[in-house]
């Protein structure tokens, strides 16, 4: 079939892991969402929506979103742009910087997607390997002279976040524009925020995904300096996030102290979860998201047995993590029912 330009021929397409409907008895720990529900503020606020709100077209600069995440995070509310999920804003910024003559730059391992937007788009790509203690390869960076340098910090899968004098070093050498994607900031230290204020070029990714419990609600924004959101608005499908997710979404950011008393759960969750598992044999770094990276010999196979006791965690078909299970921190309840199955699914030595 040859109706599609040449490029849909070639492309491999994005595998998003199958969908489990609500109350599925399958635990799934392979997409980082959060275990625990979102905020009772939001659930108060879906029951007062009427029938106006589907009617009329939502507001496209997400004003009541704005303010509120404005306020929040300390910015002026026309540094904030909102997307139908943070992957949205990173499409749409493929979008605004490819450009034949510089690459989009980013190191690896880290999200796939980036690899799959430059696909799609033919952007040039230069991937730049971590080292193995995770310090940023800024030489290397900066001269790969990126349209769109991405770091995404808490990275995915290694858990490490970037310190913030690195990423400032990276936002005044690179020539094009710094991407920090904060999918993970609410399990990490600190955020690079700050950056935008002195760099015209760096635009923050955040999420309502993992902090927020929000996966399905399809929610991100993005904090940058007004002009460079401008042109990003030029590119901006002026309905792409609807009614009901930007009220909802409202209602969440407003509710900081439900999301920091889930975050601080998981948080100690995930020191308890690192510590059994190095009991059971896997090495495991400290991480900054909601997930552990766990390596040991037998990944594959620890993978596959957990996957036939309805256990899902994630495992890559990639050279470097073929050793490596990324697990998303649960409950309590579900991270001992994952370490027990883990205990057993452990081959023997011999
Ligand atoms: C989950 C994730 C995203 C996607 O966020 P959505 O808002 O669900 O699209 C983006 N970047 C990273 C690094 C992520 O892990």
């Amino acid at each position: 079939m040859q109706y599609f330009c040449p490029i849909v021929q070639t492309l491999e397409g994005h595998k998003p892991s199958p969908y489990l409907p609500p109350g599925t008895s399958i635990l799934k720990l392979n997409s980082n969402e959060n275990p625990y529900p979102p905020s009772p503020n939001v659930m108060a606020a879906l029951r007062t929506l009427e029938g106006d709100w589907l009617r009329r077209y939502p507001d496209p600069y997400a004003h009541t979103f704005c303010d509120v995440a404005a306020s929040v995070l300390g910015v002026p509310a026309n540094w904030l742009m909102v997307g139908n999920g943070c992957d949205d804003l990173l499409g749409l910024l493929f979008r605004a910087c490819v450009n034949q003559e510089r690459p989009i730059v980013y190191p690896i391992p880290t999200y796939g997607l980036y690899r799959t937007l430059a696909e799609q788009c033919s952007a040039p790509v230069i991937e730049i390997s971590y080292p193995a203690d995770h310090a940023l390869p800024l030489d290397q960076l900066q001269q790969a002279q990126g349209a769109l340098t991405l770091i995404a910090s808490p990275n995915s899968p290694s858990g490490h976040q970037v310190p913030l004098f690195e990423l400032r070093h990276l936002a005044e050498s690179v020539p094009g524009i710094l991407a920090i994607d904060e999918a993970y900031v609410d399990f990490g230290e600190g955020s690079a925020l700050g950056l935008v204020h002195d760099y015209e070029n760096v635009i923050i990714l955040r999420t309502l995904s993992k902090g927020y419990s929000l996966a399905g609600l399809r929610f991100g924004f993005a904090i940058a300096q007004p002009q460079l959101l401008k042109g990003l608005f030029k590119l901006k499908d002026s309905y792409g996030v609807d009614a009901i997710a930007i009220h909802l979404a409202a209602a969440a950011m407003a509710d900081q102290t439900y999301k920091n008393t889930c975050i601080s759960h998981i948080k100690a969750e995930r020191t308890q979860l690192t510590m059994a598992l190095r009991q059971l044999g896997f090495q495991v770094n400290p991480s900054h998201g909601n997930f552990v990276l766990a390596q040991h010999t037998h990944a594959k196979t620890i993978h596959d047995t957990l996957r036939h006791q309805d256990i899902w965690v994630r495992h890559y078909h990639q050279p470097k993590l073929h050793t490596k299970l990324r697990i998303t921190v649960g409950t309590p309840e579900q991270n001992q029912q994952l370490l027990k199955a883990m205990a057993e699914a452990i081959p023997p030595k011999n």
